[in-house]
């Protein structure tokens, strides 16, 4: 036994020497890293290639960063039949997919996106092109409500006027499917707190919650030139798990003018960061859209 412990203690004792001395290269060669402009005296092999790499890496991101500067305000993609142009609207939905909080414009965006690419899949240049977008269009896509099966009537209850938009809306069109309902109050309680909105605020009331497929048909004879990006013909809608949230300018309006101004707006900034936490999910392209997905 003894025998045993004192082999046990040398062998603890020399691992202890191996740590120490990895551990003393380890960080003389961090030191060098930073010394290595300045003196030659210490092997400068591995530091300069590294620092080299480093150089080339970040002329790279300046570089995808200035083709990002182009493409945030001219990228041309299309969605739901219409041309678009950019994808500035979308700053705050790619920031937080990036998980980044860095300006669309700068290099450690590019590197923000070229994370995202690799773990999409896609060559990790940096640069949020065509491709790059519209696969992060699809990834926000596919986080929205998958089942449209048109609600029962009895997964209704009738919202309270003091949660709408427009308080004279008519009791049959204030339904909300119950769970939804029950999220969407717990939601705004915690934004009312944040954001210190009062009483007689519009924010964050709901437009539009169930519409049934009749009156989708109206609103699409109304609008004949919304597109089907805006108002679908298999709407989720029908569910009564959509709500159209009021973010701020004209409530329902696409246009990309209109949707500059609720994209920056203190209530779409809270909703992107936290609706999640309460069940909820964007429609990238309409921000008063969000959906009930649990
Ligand atoms: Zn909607």
């Amino acid at each position: 036994m003894k025998t045993t412990k004192g082999h046990i203690s040398i062998i603890l004792a020399v691992l202890a020497a191996v740590v120490t001395v990895v551990s003393l290269s380890a960080r003389s060669s961090h030191g060098q890293a930073s010394r290595a402009k300045t003196t030659s005296r210490i092997k400068p092999a591995v530091p300069e290639r590294a620092a080299a790499t480093n150089a080339s890496k970040s002329a790279a991101f300046a570089a995808a960063a200035a083709q990002n500067v182009q493409l945030r305000n001219q990228l041309s993609w299309n969605f739901g039949g219409k041309q678009q142009r950019g994808w500035y609207l979308h700053d705050l939905l790619i920031g937080d997919t990036l998980d980044t909080k860095d300006d669309a414009t700068t290099s450690d965006f590019a590197e923000a996106v070229a994370k995202w690419q690799k773990r999409s899949g896609l060559s990790a240049d940096g640069v949020l092109d065509q491709d790059a977008f519209m696969r992060m269009v699809s990834q926000w896509q596919s986080n929205r409500l998958k089942d449209r099966t048109p609600a029962d009537p009895g997964q209704f209850v009738t919202g309270s006027p003091a949660h709408f938009y427009d308080p004279g809306r008519a009791e049959e069109m204030r339904q909300v499917e119950r769970n939804t309902y029950e999220a969407y109050q717990k939601m705004i309680a915690a934004a009312h707190a944040d954001l210190k909105l009062g009483p007689r605020d519009k924010y964050l009331k709901i437009i539009s919650s169930y519409r049934s497929p009749a009156y989708q048909d109206e609103l699409r004879r109304k609008s004949p030139n919304s597109g089907s990006a805006g108002l679908a013909v298999n709407s989720p809608h029908f569910t009564g798990r959509a709500l159209d949230i009021y973010v701020g300018g004209d409530p329902v309006d696409t246009k990309d003018s209109n949707r500059a101004i609720q994209v920056n707006t203190p209530a779409y900034r809270w909703l992107v960061r936290n609706a999640d936490r309460f069940g909820f999910r964007p429609y990238f392209y309409e921000p008063w859209h969000w959906e009930y997905v649990k």
